[in-house]
């Protein structure tokens, strides 16, 4: 996180230019013109004429802000409202009605359904158009900040030079995975590796030949393992794995297929092709008072094994 504060984050989110989108619901074509018209600066403006074509254009669009008038046939704006905002996707689009029924009952109504702004027919065009900018520019805020989350949740989840999982966050996945465990009784491994001499790739070749080492190692860890393995860069030139729903033969034979892998690749770099191998060290997670720690413990044991005994090999914590 060096050098990234969030409010470079949030500049960064909103340097990136988003065009805002603007759907306008309403049953009379001429009513959809005026808007349209109105809004045409705003941001780019779509259109449904009847209930389910907003729901679905909702859904496909997502738009930044809605318009929504209340009486239509088959299905009026309300009941719109309520199906926008109880699902997931499209809850959190601002929604205004714009009507001619003015009676406090209806403002009431859909304000409660969760609009964020009711407009009375007639309106002054001045007055909406005010009040549409200032949904708008919260509507940008928002999103920058959600925008700005996300990436600060990246960086403080995955590793910078491999984009794997860090340290931090592979441990919590490996408490999720164990509270699965305990749940169903399944087994799953846990692996350290380490390349082999590695300072001497640094030291040959220099320190940017050994970050695109690393680079293609995670890579290819990720690639050869299956969705559900869990790829952590726990420091340095050290990977850790978590296979879940795995036997201890099932693990053993994993590994040591990526090692072989791993081992065997051509990897390029500035200072040309380098080949390096690993060293790994394997355990199983069977007893549900077993921690994620302890195994990490026991496969970096294992690990410490396979150096002893050559390097270049698995070793499998059980097998000691
Ligand atoms: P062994 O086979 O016993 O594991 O030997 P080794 O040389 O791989 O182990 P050692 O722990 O002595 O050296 C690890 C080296 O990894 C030293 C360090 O400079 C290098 N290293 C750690 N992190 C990075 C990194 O992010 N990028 C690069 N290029 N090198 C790194
Ligand atoms: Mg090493
Ligand atoms: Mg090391």
């Amino acid at each position: 996180m060096t050098g990234t504060d969030s409010s470079e984050i949030l500049s960064r989110g909103s340097r990136n230019q988003h065009r805002q989108k603007i759907l306008i619901v309403d049953d009379a074509e001429a009513n959809l013109m005026i808007l349209s018209n109105l809004l045409a600066e705003e941001g780019d403006v779509i259109s449904a004429t009847d209930g389910a074509q907003a729901i679905s254009l909702a859904n496909s669009a997502l738009p930044d802000l809605i318009l929504l008038d209340v009486s239509m046939p088959t299905m009026d704006g309300y009941e719109v409202c309520r199906r926008l905002k109880s699902d997931i996707r499209t809850r959190d689009i601002p929604i205004v009605f714009v009507t001619g029924r003015t009676d406090d009952d209806d403002q009431e109504k859909g304000l409660s359904l969760g609009a964020i702004d009711y407009i009375l027919k007639p309106y002054s065009p001045l007055i909406v158009l005010a009040r549409i900018r200032n949904h708008l520019a919260l509507q940008k805020a928002h999103r920058d900040l959600k925008l700005a989350n996300q990436e600060l949740t990246r960086l403080a989840t995955t590793d910078f030079l491999t984009g794997v999982w860090n340290r931090r966050r592979f441990m919590e996945l490996g408490e999720a995975e164990l509270a699965r465990v305990r749940r169903s009784g399944r087994n799953f491994g846990v692996v350290m590796m380490d390349v082999d001499h590695f300072k001497s790739v640094n030291d040959t070749y220099g320190h940017d030949a050994g970050d695109a080492v690393l680079r293609a190692l995670a890579d290819a860890c990720v690639d050869r393992l299956r969705n559900v393995d869990i790829v952590g860069r726990m420091g340095g030139e050290e990977f850790a794995l978590i296979l879940p729903e795995t036997d201890p033969q099932g693990a053993k034979l994993t590994v040591e297929r990526l090692r072989e892998y791993l081992g065997q690749m051509a990897i390029p770099t500035d200072s040309g092709t380098l080949s390096v191998t690993v060293s790994a060290g394997v355990t199983t997670v069977q007893d549900p008072s077993d921690t994620i720690e302890a195994a990490l413990k026991r496969a970096d044991e294992a690990l410490y094994k396979a150096k002893g005994s050559g390097r270049n090999r698995t070793v499998a914590y059980e097998d000691i």
